[in-house]
């Protein structure tokens, strides 16, 4: 029997830690609705002890060297691969996703993550600036104590891609996991210290929005860093703003995905696929705006359907199984919520849509056809398996029909015109995009959202820039001249 009831509820200073004055929360397996686990809000008395281990730790932890970070984070990055088969089965306990994706997703992602900021801890300098014969230096110094809260689809993904480029940076972690999720974010914080991280240095603390809250508000916090939806952002990035703290926010979507029609039709349909259902449809950067041009749209819509017979729903763990439950009875109202709206706005729903009577939070992955730009589907993010195509002619016209929109999380192309993919993909106004391909991730690469899908870059060289700042230092190599 594999054990889902992590032994506490938190992870500070280096071990876990219980209070159980803390209100209780049921964890759900949302393939069946049973409570697999429960935890209990961090209470104030909690949440101060993780602020306090993590400012304590930090300031030694930042006096390594770059290298002694690093070797850290990446025996790390070892053990998450080593441990793959078990944090996925707990990832599909935590979420519902089904173990075919977990197993290649999420703890191999977030070893990814680990892997590379360790790989570049060593690497991180300020710079030399020659003034003649003066000059200034720049450190490259930690921010000090940074928060994380987590959305629930990607909950060791989303801990580790936090953790890993503040930890190398010489910066100490305190991630929120979402109520949803709590459990995988633990396994994080034991097999870093089981790596060697000093204590205090990643502390997972359990709660609800508010906890997220207040630990923001703290003075000794300095950086907040949110995956979630655009309202939360709102809160949270104005949380900040009161005490002047550094924030990367990686927000929701509504991103276009335009098939042209020259497009290759099994790579655009498998795109539509990758960008709409993995998941269950629950990914911030999916392409729920499918827009299809006049002449490929009816073999598309035709061929999509066709695929969608392949969908495999039942136990999420077993590898066979293709398609998983929503996350909770909360997200399957909301999305039967939309799909119901779809229908009465007048688009045509061409296959699934339908709750499954039976425990857990199951639906099958819906298809409409004739969405126009102007019904709700087209327009909120859903967060769920909900695909809408949308019929377009002409290349302009697309571009401006794709763009608007207050998101600007991702975007596709499929075409087999090169000149046209990069013009398009130029055009459109989003931070994360595909040409021929749909949803990838590398930590290579920076993974992030413009308009109101973001700010900061998660991934990359470029989310060092968010989780350290520079500090110039003039040197004077001659006399000082003052006035008097
Ligand atoms: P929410 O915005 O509801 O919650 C996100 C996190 O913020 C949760 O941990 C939540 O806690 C916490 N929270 C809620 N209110 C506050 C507050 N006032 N102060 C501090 N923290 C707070 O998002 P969901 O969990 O429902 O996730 C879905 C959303 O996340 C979608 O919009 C999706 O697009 C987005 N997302 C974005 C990604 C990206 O990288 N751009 C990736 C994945 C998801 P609790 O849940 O416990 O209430």
């Amino acid at each position: 029997m594999f054990e889902t009831q992590p032994k506490a509820s938190h992870f500070v200073g280096g071990a876990y830690m219980e209070d159980r004055d803390g209100e209780i929360i049921d964890v759900i397996y949302p393939a069946t609705g049973e409570i697999i686990a429960r935890v209990h809000e961090a209470t104030p008395a909690v949440q101060e002890a993780a602020i306090a281990a993590a400012e304590a730790a930090q300031v030694q932890w930042a006096a390594l060297s770059g290298t002694e970070r690093g070797r850290i984070l990446r025996r790390a990055a070892d053990i998450m691969r080593d441990r793959n088969h078990e944090l996925s089965q707990l990832e599909t306990f935590d979420t519902g996703k089904p173990y075919q994706e977990t197993s290649v997703a999420d703890a191999t992602s977030g070893a990814d993550s680990l892997e590379y900021f360790g790989g570049l801890a060593a690497s991180l300098t300020g710079e030399h600036i020659q003034l003649g014969e003066d000059w200034v230096y720049t450190r490259r110094e930690p921010l000090g104590v940074c928060v994380g809260i987590g959305a629930w689809n990607y909950p060791t993904q989303i801990a580790c891609w936090k953790a890993a480029p503040a930890l190398a940076c010489g910066n100490a972690s305190i991630f929120k996991p979402s109520e949803e999720t709590p459990l995988c974010a633990l396994k994080v914080a034991e097999i870093l210290v089981e790596a060697g991280l000093p204590p205090g240095l990643m502390n997972v603390i359990q709660g609800r929005g508010a906890v997220g809250a207040s630990l923001i508000r703290d003075p000794r916090v300095d950086k907040v860093s949110l995956t979630g939806s655009v309202p939360t952002g709102r809160k949270v990035y104005a949380a900040a703003a009161e005490g002047i703290k550094h924030v990367t926010m990686e927000l929701g979507g509504k991103s276009p995905l335009v098939i042209f029609d020259d497009a290759n039709l099994e790579d655009a349909v498998g795109g539509a696929i990758l960008a709409n259902f993995y998941s269950s449809g629950q990914v911030c950067s999916n392409g729920t705006r499918v827009f299809v041009q006049k002449g490929l749209r009816e073999a598309f819509v035709a061929r999509l359907a066709e695929r969608l017979k392949g969908v495999v729903m039942g136990d999420p763990q077993d590898p066979s199984v293709n398609f998983g439950p929503l996350v909770s009875a909360r997200q399957m109202d909301i999305v039967q919520g939309f799909v119901a709206q779809g229908v009465k706005e007048g688009a045509r729903l061409v296959c699934g849509g339908d709750r499954i009577d039976q425990p857990g939070f199951w639906m099958r992955p819906a298809v409409f056809d004739n969405v126009t730009d102007d019904m709700t589907i087209a327009r909120d993010e859903i967060f769920g398996p909900v695909l809408s195509v949308l019929e377009f002619e002409d290349e302009a016209d697309v571009i401006a029909r794709a763009n608007a929109t207050e998101f600007g999380l991702a975007a596709g192309v499929f075409t087999r015109d090169i000149s046209r993919a990069h013009r398009v993909i130029a055009q459109l106004k989003a931070g994360s995009c595909f040409i021929n391909s749909y949803n990838d991730a590398p930590v290579e690469a920076p993974f992030g959202g413009s308009k109101q899908s973001g700010v900061g870059r998660e991934n990359s060289k470029a989310a060092i820039e968010h989780y350290s700042q520079l500090k110039s230092v003039y040197v004077r190599m001659g006399a000082v001249e003052a006035p008097f």
